[in-house]
């Protein structure tokens, strides 16, 4: 590791202005991303400013909703009794990612602001446009099983890693962020980016801002009762997904009045299934319809040489997931 200032500001606009001033510094939160990528050589800071003092921790029911800080870990989160009363698809997908350890160190900002886990980025012997622009990408003509269906280019074919940011995409969360420029607001939509010719950049974070907080609408709550998180992986537990749905649905008389569902593992950013979302509104609890939303929401799917097996398993993944929701599997 190279040597590197280090500072510990108490408030979140001396912590800003600190980074301002830093081309190369970076804001440390639980350290479960930033540390690693730091011992690997990926990121090689001059200053890291440790945000863990400023007062962003709070987790509380709003007029609106919910407000969770960007320093609450997400086991405080997905641990929280309103949170699991009224947005249990954030526990479930929460406790679906990493380890007890890592989840009680990392916090919801940097879950958002995490890495992809694509090999190539972390081999700094290859070529990777995300670590060094220009570079080329490993991945597109090499072992790419954990990679892309969706909205990928020929500069990247990374998917984003959490589970977390999945069930935030479902839950119409809102991102806020401050910076030398002031706050403002950003749906979790519009906060990850597809890589397009700048995969370098995971989100739309300007320079030097930083995450404060991220609050759930009051909407969202009504989806509380119909929920399942799959996550699909290489071994049940401490891995990243081949393929995730979260699979929110709010029914009455065995009519879906409404849907939410989103996918990970097959995008560079959550993957919200919105015309699926559409086609089962108004639609009756049962597996055919289920099957029509999976079919509807993989097209424009696109697979390369090793991740074929992912564009019958993330279908197979949508149905069986609101299968789980809807109690039509246990
Ligand atoms: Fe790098 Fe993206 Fe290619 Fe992976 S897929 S090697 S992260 S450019």
């Amino acid at each position: 590791m190279n040597q590197f200032q280090y500072t510990r500001p108490a408030e979140t606009a001396v912590a800003v202005k600190s980074l301002a001033k830093e081309p190369n510094g970076y804001f440390l939160a639980g350290g479960t991303n930033l540390v690693d990528m730091m011992k690997m050589g990926l990121v090689v800071p001059d200053k890291l400013i440790d945000i863990n003092r400023l007062p962003l921790k709070k987790i509380e029911k709003t007029a609106t909703g919910m407000h969770i800080g960007a320093l609450a870990s997400n086991s405080e989160v997905a641990e929280h009794a309103y949170i699991k009363a009224q947005y249990p698809l954030l526990a479930l997908a929460i406790n679906a990612g990493a380890s007890p350890q890592l989840r009680n160190m990392a916090t919801v900002g940097g879950n958002l602001m995490q890495r992809t886990r694509c090999p190539y980025f972390f081999d700094t012997a290859m070529p990777c446009n995300k670590r060094t622009p220009g570079s080329g990408c490993g991945a597109l003509e090499g072992i790419n099983r954990m990679h892309a269906l969706f909205g990928a280019s020929d500069k990247c074919i990374a998917v984003n890693p959490s589970d977390m940011n999945v069930a935030l995409a479902a839950l119409d969360a809102t991102i806020h962020v401050t910076g030398v420029k002031g706050p403002r607001a950003i749906k979790i939509g519009d906060f990850h980016r597809l890589p397009g010719d700048h995969p370098e950049l995971d989100n739309t974070l300007q320079k030097g801002e930083l995450i404060t907080s991220v609050d759930l609408p009051t909407a969202s709550s009504a989806y509380n009762k119909h929920v399942y998180y799959l996550k699909i992986r290489d071994r049940t537990s401490y891995a990243f997904a081949l393929v995730s749905v979260a699979a929110a649905l709010h029914i009455e008389n065995n009519t879906i009045t409404g849907a939410r569902l989103a996918m990970g593992g097959v995008a560079h950013k959550p993957w919200r299934l919105s015309t699926a979302e559409t086609f089962l509104k108004g639609k009756a609890v049962n597996e055919d319809n289920f099957k029509h939303a999976a079919q509807i929401a993989m097209q424009g799917a696109k697979a390369y040489e090793y991740n074929k097996f992912k564009l019958k398993l993330a279908p197979n993944a949508i149905v069986q997931s609101l299968k789980l929701a809807t109690g039509l599997a246990s």
